[in-house]
């Protein structure tokens, strides 16, 4: 079986990555799986653990770092700590899927870096800074403090989109999930004409 590729997604926070990679799970021919991350902040709306992250204590991720269970993690904002665990990859791309992960610009150019020409890294990129807080505000799930920590990071984020193999401008959704689906087609080899 062909072993899957790895698609990065990454983007400051509101900028529409989770809704970009729901749609693109529904779209058969692409074959992804998604990277479940471990992280150690608190579920945020209807979050289930398991599902978009694995919820874990600040202890738990800590000791799960030491034993070396993470490709990678990053303390993403002051105190709270994200990570991609190895168990998720294999799990995935042994399975013959190509994995798609949402990961911080730090630890998207880690894992490109880690696995080179198997991996393709999207910076998605917000319409503008005013945009990025009108979608933080509207997703209602964030608390002020966390809306702020977000936006303070964007320009940071934002300086990082020249090192990544292609940017993604989500103005429409539904064109931003076109163009995203037609570069793992390019990058993964499956042809146009198959899609759905
Ligand atoms: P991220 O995963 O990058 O933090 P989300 O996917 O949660 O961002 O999107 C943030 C908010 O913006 C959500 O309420 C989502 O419905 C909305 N959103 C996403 N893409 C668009 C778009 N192209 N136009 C308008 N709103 C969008
Ligand atoms: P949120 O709290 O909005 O879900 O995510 C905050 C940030 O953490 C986003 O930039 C997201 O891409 C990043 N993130 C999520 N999972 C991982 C991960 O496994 N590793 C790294 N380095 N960042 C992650």
């Amino acid at each position: 079986m062909k072993e899957g590729k790895i698609i990065i997604l990454s983007a400051p926070s509101g900028s529409g990555k989770s809704s970009i990679i729901r749609r693109l799970m529904e779209i058969a021919d692409l074959c992804l799986g998604f990277s479940v991350s471990a992280t150690s902040r608190k579920p945020r709306g209807d979050e289930r653990d398991g599902v978009e992250y694995y919820f874990l204590s600040e202890k738990e991720f800590k000791e799960r770092a030491e034993r070396g269970e993470f490709v990678e993690w990053e303390e993403v904002y002051p105190g709270t700590c994200y990570g991609t665990l190895l168990s998720e990859v294999t799990r995935v791309t042994h399975a013959g899927r190509n994995l798609i992960m949402d990961v911080d610009v730090k630890g998207a150019l880690n894992i490109k870096e880690f696995f080179g020409e198997k991996a393709l890294a999207l910076f998605i990129m917000p319409p503008s800074k005013e945009e990025l807080e009108k979608r933080l505000r509207s997703r209602s799930t964030d608390s002020e403090d966390s809306i702020l920590k977000r936006l303070a990071k964007a320009d940071f984020e934002m300086g990082f989109a020249p090192k990544f193999d292609d940017v993604v401008v989500n103005d429409n959704l539904e064109a931003a999930v076109n163009k995203t689906a037609s570069l793992i087609r390019g990058f993964s080899g499956i042809e146009e004409d198959k899609a759905e």
